[in-house]
């Protein structure tokens, strides 16, 4: 069954009235929603339906499924009213973000490094790369490139690339067109201020950490 991605057309949006689809024991479906499930490295929004804390969600091809934290009474057909950690899906939006236009200025100016992994999560992100010698020597560039991206607040289009495949693209005019299915903020000054650190994973692979002030 399909569930319509509210969180891509409004990604702002905390509440959410919608349809119970589908039940089966702690699992649910909707139609609609607004809360996230894990994928390409952004984690999984916490929130609730009905009050039933989500404690995992799960996307399989097109479809999300909702795993609640206990029994309930939940039925096909109830109309209920979905909730999401705003602070933390913020958190989510301003760090995915600020990952996208690192790995652009690492990608750009630093000869497209491989990158070897990547994760969202509230605290921090992370960008590993497959890389010869230290990092940190990008940082300085990385940081006064970051600071001038935001403070010129840039708008960040958000669409589809392909709507029957839900796959999605964020593009900001003149710097980069990039396919991603996150959860993306409006414009580049919502990032704010930055820290990054560098760690050494392991012989030739380097990560970025990525943490907001
Ligand atoms: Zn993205």
């Amino acid at each position: 069954m399909y569930v319509a991605k509210i969180f891509w057309d409004n990604p702002y949006l905390t509440e959410l009235n919608a349809q119970i689809t589908g039940v089966e024991n702690q699992l649910v479906t909707v139609d609609k929603t607004i809360a996230f499930a894990f994928s390409g490295g952004q984690e999984s929004d916490y929130g609730t339906i009905n009050g039933y804390s989500i404690v995992k969600a799960e996307k399989q091809d097109q479809q999300i499924t909702y795993l609640l934290d206990r029994l309930h009474d939940l039925q096909i057909g109830d109309n209920v009213l979905i909730k999401i950690d705003w602070a933390r899906r913020y958190k989510l939006m301003r760090l995915h973000f600020a990952a996208e236009i690192i790995l652009e200025l690492v990608t750009q100016n630093f000869g497209s490094p491989e990158k070897i992994g990547a994760h969202i999560a509230a605290d921090k992100a992370r960008l590993d790369f497959a890389w010869q010698g230290n990092i940190s020597q990008t940082f300085s560039f990385l940081e006064q490139e970051m600071q001038q991206i935001v403070s010129s607040n840039l708008p960040i289009k958000s669409a589809f690339a392909d709507q029957e495949k839900e796959i999605r693209y964020w593009e900001i005019d003149n710097f980069a067109k990039v396919l991603c299915g996150g959860t993306h903020i409006k414009e580049t000054s919502e990032i704010g201020s930055l820290q990054l650190k560098r760690n050494n994973i392991g012989k030739g692979k380097e990560r970025i950490e990525i943490l907001l002030r």
